[in-house]
């Protein structure tokens, strides 16, 4: 068989079993309503634009004037070629932002958790891992075991009982770092990292804390400065990962953050760093708008979790079983990934786009429909969209 006819007949195996993922064109910008290829109009149920900031006009302004006094482009990496102003403005801003002395900005997340862990680790060193982490993180640790040969141990999901069992392990072995790393809001369950408890474990254990906060910057505390904030912990953290591809205007980039020292550690050390571009000035500058957005507009985080209250109650009230939470990540569990991929289409019918997840995102017999709220969705948006929930979950015998 070809190669060609290999792929060809492993995307028919998906289609078969109800898993292949149609890609959806939209015409318009992402916001609460926008427009779809063949579709006209739909209120968006499954983005990360949680605050609205993706079109706010400011932060599509200046991003425009980035591209103006800065080009298109960067050139090469940051060391070799030099490093746009608007990168150390960026980075500082994020730095107080999250609560840190340093950041340093990557392509994304998904390149900071890369650039972070077999940067940090050694032979002699560990990391441990809540079993539900981000697929980021999970990479990010195979990278680093594979380049550094460090260890590595996984604790069940916010079992602290199982973490602190990991850490007499790793004190056992004399292990030298212990790096605990969990998201700060985990992206499938919505639920929140216990982090009281994990930092009370490291301060116990000698260990240092990452936490990936990338559904929780621009989120979680009462000025949406992440898990930390919170739980009133600003600064207590280790290190911070996160994405600027959600709550902060959707453009791409992620970042590390932590001591002093860590940025400038990791821009010598970090592969990312040395063998990568930087990000574009243009998505720099939208995103340093974005952070001020969201400083001076703390009620756009009040508003995210009055939409998100609203939303997770009602959907009770018509009888659905949505997770319990208090993050505007709003999982409804279905079971199979078919029924989960029905009900995404069947909504999408009746012009509401809100995402199916199945295996393999979560594990076999977890399918669900992950809503997340924006603060961008008016009260007319929400009812339109519970008016469908209702209408499909009828058609499917779910209420
Ligand atoms: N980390 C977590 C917890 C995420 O949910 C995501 C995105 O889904 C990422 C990292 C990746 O972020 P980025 O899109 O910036 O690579």
């Amino acid at each position: 068989m070809s190669f060609a006819a290999r792929l060809e007949a492993e995307l028919e195996q998906f289609k078969q079993q109800g898993v292949y993922k149609r890609l959806n064109h939209l015409e318009g910008p992402q916001a609460a309503r926008t427009k779809m290829e063949g579709r006209g109009e739909v209120v968006i149920l499954s983005s990360n634009n949680y605050l609205g900031l993706c079109n706010a006009p400011d932060v599509v302004a200046a991003g425009q004037r980035a591209l103006d006094q800065f080009g298109a482009g960067t050139g090469s990496v940051r060391f070799i070629c030099g490093t746009f102003t608007v990168h150390r403005e960026l980075e500082q801003a994020l730095a107080r932002f999250v609560g840190c002395e340093s950041s340093l900005t990557y392509v994304s997340c998904w390149n900071a958790n890369e650039g972070l862990v077999p940067t940090l680790l050694g032979e002699q060193d560990i990391v441990i891992s809540d079993q539900l982490n981000h697929a980021s993180i999970i990479d990010a640790i195979r990278l680093a075991k594979t380049i550094t040969k460090c260890q590595t141990a996984v604790y069940r999901h916010s079992d602290m009982a199982d973490l602190e069992e990991q850490l007499r392990g790793a004190q056992a072995k004399n292990s030298r770092l212990k790096l605990i790393f969990t998201d700060g809001v985990f992206s499938m369950e919505g639920d929140i990292a216990k982090l009281p408890d994990i930092v009370a474990l490291a301060r116990r254990y000698d260990a240092v804390v990452a936490v990936d906060d990338s559904h929780a910057t621009g989120v979680l505390g009462r000025s949406g400065r992440g898990t930390a904030e919170h739980y009133g912990m600003l600064g207590q953290v280790d290190i911070i990962t996160s994405t600027l591809g959600k709550a902060l205007g959707g453009a791409a980039g992620g970042f590390t953050a932590g001591p002093g020292s860590l940025a400038d550690y990791l821009t010598q050390r970090s592969r990312p760093q040395l063998f990568s571009n930087a990000l574009p000035p243009t998505v720099a500058g939208s995103a340093l708008a974005a952070v001020r957005h969201v400083e001076r507009h703390p009620e756009l985080v009040t508003r995210l979790h009055e939409n998100a209250r609203y939303f997770r109650e009602q959907l009770r009230a018509l009888g659905f079983k949505p997770l319990a939470g208090e993050t505007p990540i709003v999982p409804v569990m279905l079971g199979e990934t078919a029924k989960a991929i029905q009900m995404s289409e069947l909504l999408l019918a009746e012009g509401v786009f809100v995402t199916g997840f199945g295996y393999p995102v979560v594990p076999q017999g977890h399918a669900r429909i992950r809503c997340q709220l924006s603060a961008a969705h008016t009260r007319d948006d929400l009812d339109f969209s519970l008016a469908a929930f209702k209408d499909v979950g009828r058609k499917l015998g779910l209420i």
